[in-house]
C-alpha cells in the first residue's frame, strides 16, 4: 500500500514539474512574440517614415519645377506680346485643365522679302516671236517647269494669236518688242515710236488680255541704227512705267544663218557666273531651228549650277540695261 502511495507521489511530482515547464514556457513566449512583432513593426514604420519624408522632398521639387515653367511662361507671353504689338500680331495662349498654360505660337507672317536674294537668276528672253517654233519652246521650258520671258511683235495669224496667249496662260512673261519691228519705221523719230509702241500694247492686251511693262528694243538700246537718240525713247518708255531689258548673255542666235547647237550652248552658259542676275538673248523665229535644239541643254546646264534659279521677268527683276538714261 505505501508502495503504491509513493508511487503515485512520485508521477504527481512529474506532473506537476511538466506543467511548471509549459506554464514557464507559454509566458516566455505570450512575452517573445510580442516584443519580437514590436521590434519588427517599428523597424517598418521607420522605414514607411523614411519613404514618406523622401516623398515629400520629390513633391516639393517637383513643385519647385513647375513653379519655374509657370515663370518662364509668363515671361515669354510677356515678350511674345510685346513682339506683337510692334508687328501687329498678338499671341494666343490656350490652357488645358491641371497642365498648366500651353502656349500657341502665332503663325509666322508672310515672308515678302525675295526667297531667292542669295541665289543667282538666270532670265531666259526669246525675241521675235510668236513663230512656228513658239509651241516647241514653250514644251521644253514646261518639261523642265521654268518659266521664261517673250518679247514678241505684232502677228495677226491665228497660229500666232493662239501663241501668244498660250505663252500667258503658261504662266511666262509676255513683253513688247515692237509692232512692226522695222527698224526704219519705228526709230524714225519718237513719235513713230510712240504710235508703234501703243499698237504692240494693244495687241498684247487684246490677244492675251496682258498689260505689257517691258519692253525690249529691236537691236537693244544700244543699237546704232536709230535716227532718233535712244535716250530719248528710253525716258518716253519711263512716262509709260514701261521698263525696258537689254541682255547681258547674247546666245548669238541673231546672227545670220544658223549656229551649231554646241556653239549655241556655248555662248548661252559660258558667261553665266559672271553676274548674280543673267538675261539671256535669244530668239523665236522660223529660221532658229538650233535655238530650239539648244535649249534642253542649255537649261539643263543653268539647273546644274549651285544656287541657280530660273525665272520670268517681272516687277521685282533689276533690269539689265544698255544705255543710262538718268546720265543723259
Ligand atoms: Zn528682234
Amino acid at each position: 500500500m505505501a508502495q503504491n502511495t509513493n508511487g503515485s507521489s512520485a508521477a504527481r511530482g512529474r506532473r506537476v514539474q511538466r506543467l511548471k515547464k509549459i506554464i514557464i514556457l507559454s509566458l516566455l513566449l505570450l512575452i517573445l512574440i510580442p516584443t519580437v512583432s514590436c521590434v519588427i513593426l517599428s523597424v517598418r514604420v521607420g522605414m514607411l517614415t523614411n519613404s514618406l519624408k523622401e516623398l515629400q522632398r520629390e513633391m516639393l521639387l517637383v513643385n519647385d519645377a513647375q513653379m519655374r515653367q509657370q515663370e518662364e511662361i509668363a515671361a515669354l507671353k510677356s515678350l511674345l506680346s510685346e513682339v506683337g504689338e510692334s508687328s501687329g500680331f498678338a499671341p494666343t495662349a490656350q490652357s488645358s485643365p491641371g497642365q498648366g498654360a500651353v502656349l500657341v505660337l502665332p503663325e509666322p507672317e508672310e515672308d515678302t522679302t525675295d526667297p531667292y536674294a542669295q541665289m543667282r537668276k538666270v532670265y531666259l528672253t526669246f525675241d521675235d516671236g510668236p513663230s512656228t517654233y513658239t509651241d516647241d519652246i514653250l514644251d521644253i521650258l514646261d518639261r523642265y517647269e521654268v518659266k521664261a520671258t517673250f518679247f514678241v511683235v505684232g502677228k495677226e495669224d491665228d497660229n500666232a494669236k493662239e501663241a501668244v496667249r498660250r505663252i500667258a496662260e503658261e504662266g511666262h512673261t509676255l513683253g513688247m518688242h515692237s509692232y512692226s519691228h522695222k527698224y526704219r519705221e519705228i526709230y524714225a523719230s519718237e513719235e513713230a515710236f510712240r504710235e508703234d509702241f501703243e499698237k504692240i500694247q494693244e495687241y498684247i492686251y487684246e490677244v492675251a488680255g496682258v498689260e505689257s511693262m517691258f519692253y525690249r528694243f529691236p537691236g537693244g538700246s544700244s543699237n546704232t541704227v536709230s535716227d532718233t537718240p535712244m535716250e530719248e525713247l528710253a525716258a518716253f518708255l519711263e512716262t509709260e512705267g514701261v521698263v525696258f531689258f537689254d541682255w547681258n548673255i547674247s546666245s548669238g542666235d541673231a546672227a545670220s544663218g544658223m549656229l551649231s547647237v554646241e556653239r549655241l550652248v556655248k555662248n548661252a552658259t559660258k558667261d553665266l557666273e559672271k553676274w548674280d542676275s543673267c538675261v539671256i538673248l535669244m530668239h523665236d523665229s522660223a529660221d532658229k531651228r538650233t535655238t530650239v535644239e539648244a535649249l534642253p541643254i542649255i537649261i539643263e546646264n543653268i539647273l546644274a549650277m549651285e544656287d541657280t534659279v530660273i525665272l520670268p521677268i517681272t516687277d521685282q527683276t533689276v533690269p539689265v540695261q544698255h544705255i543710262d538714261i538718268d546720265a543723259k
